[in-house]
């Protein structure tokens, strides 16, 4: 029952997830609180992040090369 409250607690945080990135030092994290704002970087302390809302079935994946280049890819997950 407990695993359930918590299944339940998940999905609908999901629903409300955003993607965070820093458009400066590139710092990223998904976001649960949607209304929350990040005044700025919790990285570089530097300029606001960019913020973009996830759909429940929609995902990201950050992949970083060997040259510091960082590249980021968003999909929708079929259901
Ligand atoms: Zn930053």
């Amino acid at each position: 029952m407990a695993s359930q409250q918590l299944i339940n607690g998940y999905k609908k945080r999901m629903q409300k997830a955003n993607f965070v990135i820093c458009s400066s030092c590139f710092w990223c994290a998904t976001c649960f609180d949607a209304g929350k704002e990040f005044p700025a970087c919790p990285a570089c302390k530097g300029s606001p992040v960019d913020s973009l809302p996830i759909s429940e079935n929609e995902f990201y994946k950050v992949e970083i090369a060997g040259n510091r280049n960082i590249e980021l890819s968003f999909g929708r997950s079929e259901r």
